[in-house]
C-alpha cells in the first residue's frame, strides 16, 4: 500500500479527542502515511513552520486556537511562497451542530470537510484521493490534455481564445474578462476536475481572496451562455469540489 502513492506521504493531524486522533492516527499509518499527530493548534503550527505536509486533516473545535486559524496560518505560509509554492491540501472534521464552520472553512481555502461522526475508511479515501489528486498536479500529470486547438470547438460551440470569440451554433456571444479566464482554465483542463480553490488561486490570486461562492456564481454565469443552465453537458458540477469541462 505505501508505495502506491510513491514517496511517504507526510499528514499533520490536529484533533483534541484523544481517542479520535489515535484511530485515524493509526489507520493512516497503516495505509502506509506518516503522521504527525497533536491536540492543539499552537503545536500545529510549530509542525507548519519547520515543514510543507502534504495533507493536513483540522478539527475545527479546539481548545485554544481554532482548526480554522492553523488553516488560515496554512494558506498564508504558502502565499508567502509566491505561486509556485506547493498547496496542501486540508480537510477539515467539523461537527453537525456547526455547521457554519464548513462553510467559512471553505471560504478560508479548505478543500474538503468531512462531518463528525464519520468512518475512518471513509476518511482515509478522502485523504488518498486528495494527496494523489495533488501529486498529479504537481508532476503535470502524466497524460496533460492536448494544446487548444485556435478555432476549439465543443458541442455546439466554437471558441477563439486568442481571438477572443465565442459562438453558440452561428451566434456570437460576447463572454466578460473573468468569463474567459473561467473557461479557459476549464477547457485546459478539460476531462478533470478544477476545485473552486484552484480558481481562486488561479484567477482570483491571493491578494484579494474572494469567498468561493464567488466562484459559483461567475461559473453559473458562464454556464448560461455557453452551456444548458438546467441540464449541463460540458460545464459539470463536482458537488462539494468545483467543476469539470467535458467535451
Ligand atoms: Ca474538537
Amino acid at each position: 500500500m505505501s508505495g502506491e502513492l510513491g514517496e511517504r506521504a507526510q499528514i499533520l493531524l490536529v484533533e483534541d479527542e484523544e481517542a479520535l486522533r489515535v484511530s485515524v492516527k493509526d489507520k493512516l499509518e497503516l495505509e502506509g502515511f506518516t503522521v504527525e499527530a497533536t491536540s492543539n493548534g499552537e503545536e500545529a503550527l510549530r509542525r507548519i513552520k519547520s515543514k510543507t505536509h502534504d495533507l493536513a486533516i483540522l478539527d475545527v473545535v479546539l481548545p485554544g486556537m481554532s482548526g480554522l486559524e492553523v488553516l488560515k496560518r496554512i494558506r498564508d505560509k504558502e502565499a508567502e511562497g509566491g505561486t509556485g509554492a506547493p498547496h496542501t491540501p486540508v480537510i477539515l472534521l467539523t461537527a453537525r451542530a456547526h455547521e457554519s464552520d464548513k462553510v467559512l472553512g471553505l471560504e478560508l481555502g479548505a478543500d474538503d470537510y468531512i462531518t463528525k461522526p464519520f468512518g475512518v475508511r471513509e476518511l482515509v479515501a478522502r485523504v488518498r484521493a486528495h494527496i494523489r489528486r495533488e501529486r498529479a498536479h504537481r508532476d503535470g500529470d502524466a497524460e496533460p490534455p492536448p494544446p487548444v486547438p485556435p478555432g476549439y470547438k465543443f458541442g455546439d460551440c466554437t471558441v477563439d481564445f486568442s481571438g477572443f470569440k465565442f459562438k453558440k451554433k452561428t451566434k456570437e456571444i460576447r463572454l466578460s474578462a473573468l468569463e474567459w479566464k473561467i473557461l479557459s482554465v476549464l477547457v485546459r483542463e478539460r476531462g478533470r476536475t478544477v476545485t473552486r480553490e484552484r480558481f481562486l488561486r488561479e484567477i482570483w490570486g491571493w491578494e484579494k481572496l474572494p469567498v468561493t461562492r464567488t466562484v459559483d456564481f461567475h461559473v453559473s454565469r458562464l454556464r448560461s451562455k455557453v452551456d444548458d443552465a438546467k441540464e449541463p453537458r460540458h460545464i459539470i458540477t463536482v458537488h462539494g469540489i468545483g467543476y469539470r469541462f467535458e467535451e
